[in-house]
């Protein structure tokens, strides 16, 4: 399990900032989520303003 960042992204960083474990970069102008290091913890959910990340 982890979450994912949809197409809903606007690229503004708050998840990045976020993530405990530094999960969130951000490539080619969107935010995507390293899966292998993502521990679920739903933070980047909290504080996205679009609810972009979704647990899978
Ligand atoms: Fe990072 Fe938690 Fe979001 Fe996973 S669920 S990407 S660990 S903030
Ligand atoms: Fe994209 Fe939401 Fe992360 Fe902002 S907080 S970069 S809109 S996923």
């Amino acid at each position: 399990m982890a979450y994912k960042i949809s197409d809903e992204c606007i690229a503004c960083g708050a998840c990045a900032e976020g993530c405990p474990v530094g999960a969130i970069s951000e490539a080619d102008g969107k935010y995507v989520i390293d899966a292998d290091a993502c521990i679920d913890c739903g933070a980047c959910a909290g504080a996205c303003p679009v609810g972009a990340p979704q647990a899978e």
